[in-house]
């Protein structure tokens, strides 16, 4: 099986910094396609247990694909349910936040 904790990074690397990029306006499409993205996590995502907390965590929490603000502070929240689940500390969902950790980098 894979590692869970590995594959958590990894995963989180990819979504944080897809959401990052996200634009400001996406097209119809560009919603479409995340929307899919995201509703597909649920079903496909290779830790079983975790798959299952998704799939309960994003009914009750709908995806914002309205803009990479939205859909950034989204992200960082679900992002935080699970840290809270495991005992790990929040982190602060401002865009300010999230773009220095995963776009911008710190400034100086
Ligand atoms: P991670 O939680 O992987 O975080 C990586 C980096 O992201 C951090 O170092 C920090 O810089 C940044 N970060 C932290 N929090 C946020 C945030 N809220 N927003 C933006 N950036 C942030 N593991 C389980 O054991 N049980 C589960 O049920 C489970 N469910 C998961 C569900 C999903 C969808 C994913 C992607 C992962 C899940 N994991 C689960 C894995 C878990 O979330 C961690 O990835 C793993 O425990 C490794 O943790 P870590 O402390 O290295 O940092």
């Amino acid at each position: 099986p894979p590692d869970v904790e590995q594959l958590g990074r990894a995963t989180w690397t990819f979504l944080h910094t897809t959401a990052a990029y996200y634009p400001e306006k996406p097209t119809s499409n560009q919603r479409v396609n995340m929307l899919t993205l995201l509703r597909s996590l649920p079903v496909l995502y290779p830790c079983s247990h975790c798959a299952s907390h998704l799939d309960t965590n994003i009914k009750e929490n709908p995806p914002d694909v309205s803009g990479r603000v939205a859909l950034s502070r989204w992200l960082c929240e679900r992002h935080n349910d699970v840290n809270s689940r495991l005992g790990k500390l929040r982190f602060d969902c401002s865009i300010e936040k999230t773009d220095e950790r995963w776009k911008n980098g710190p400034s100086d």
